[in-house]
């Protein structure tokens, strides 16, 4: 089979396409053959050696779907022939065979493409956690999605609008901004716009959002919590360096300030977040947007692509 291979820590350069033997499931193992792969900030970060240390070679990539090909002996869930999600097998995704142990499966909803099951795991599980773990969402509350374009943030929006949420979103383009248009949004904003934070303000009748889910902490934090209601919660999804903070503005409306990271969710939490979200794809409520195909060779564009400005839902790889 051929696998995206890393041996040595560096830009997308270091991404090679190599060919390697085909993984054979040992007892409670399954190998999937992959169909498509969930490019991820998160990829680009490991890469790079921003998450530490790595043993080499090793293959990236945490999201994937695909077609059981074998099981072993001791798999009773699964057979070959059944249509996956991968989310964060012990092998990485970018290969076109994966071989997964049975609880980084989930079942692929019947109507979803491989391309939109490769875009549930990290963005949906991500923005699940977010909205309803850390960030309390409740029915009728005000949303702010700040930076709903990519695959988190369209995921946010759609969760949201589903689960009877006002949203509110933002985007650096006007075509990611009528992409998120259409995902739910009652107003979508121009984070690149110097007057955007009144401009939320006066779309919440001067009160501020309930709720932010903040993609760009570093950039957004201090701005978040002059803007947010009382009893306001940002819960940071994305952050990409430092920031200066008033800290008084939290004690203005007992305001909380939630970090998440998804790495930190236990296995009941994902499949519990998991069900939801396939839940809301058979109601066609969750539509996963898939704005960039790319055959598996070309992992370095995609990696280039998702760290430039501009997003527009998710990138994938295909093997077809
Ligand atoms: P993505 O598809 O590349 O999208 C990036 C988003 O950030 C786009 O919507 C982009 O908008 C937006 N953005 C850019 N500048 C912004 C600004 N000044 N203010 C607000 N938003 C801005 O990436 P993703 O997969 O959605 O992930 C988003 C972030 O969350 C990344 O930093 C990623 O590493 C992180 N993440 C964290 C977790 C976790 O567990 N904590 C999990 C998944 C992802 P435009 O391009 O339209 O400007």
């Amino acid at each position: 089979m051929r696998a995206i291979r890393v041996h040595r820590f560096g830009g997308p350069e270091v991404l090679s396409l190599e060919s390697l033997p085909d993984p054979v499931a040992s007892h409670a193992q399954v190998v999937v053959r992959v169909h498509a792969i969930g490019v991820n900030p998160v990829d680009t970060y490991i890469r790079e050696g921003t998450y530490g240390p790595r043993e080499f070679p090793f293959t990236p990539g945490y999201d994937a779907s695909g077609v059981i090909e074998s099981v072993g002996a001791g798999v009773t869930d699964w057979k070959p022939g059944d249509r996956v999600v991968l989310y964060r097998p012990a092998a990485g995704t970018y290969a076109e065979r994966v071989l997964s142990e049975a609880t980084a499966l989930f079942r692929l909803p019947a109507s979803a493409t491989f391309e939109q099951g490769a875009s549930l795991g990290v963005p949906y599980l991500t923005a699940h956690v977010a909205l309803f773990g850390r960030g309390r969402a409740q029915r009728g509350e005000t949303v702010l999605v700040h930076g709903a374009t990519g695959g988190v943030g369209v995921a946010a929006v759609q969760l949201a609008a589903r689960a009877g949420l006002r949203v509110l979103g933002t985007g650096g383009t006007e075509r990611g901004r009528e992409l998120v248009r259409q995902q739910g949004v009652e107003r979508v904003f121009d984070h690149t716009k110097p007057g955007c934070i009144d401009e939320i303000r006066s779309a919440t009748g001067g009160k501020g959002p309930d709720l932010i889910i903040e993609m760009l902490a570093n950039v957004n934090l201090e701005n978040d919590l002059a803007l947010l209601h009382t009893r306001g919660r940002v819960v940071i999804v994305g952050s990409r360096g430092t920031i200066q903070i008033t800290p008084r503005h939290t004690m203005r409306g007992n305001l909380d300030v939630l970090g998440m990271s998804l790495h930190n969710c236990t296995p009941a939490e994902i499949a519990s977040a998991f069900a939801e979200i396939a839940a809301g794809v058979e109601e066609h409520t969750v539509r996963p947007i898939v704005g960039t195909t790319l055959p598996l060779d070309q992992a370095a564009r995609a990696h280039e692509q998702i760290m430039a400005p501009g997003a527009f839902g998710k990138i994938v790889l295909t093997c077809p």
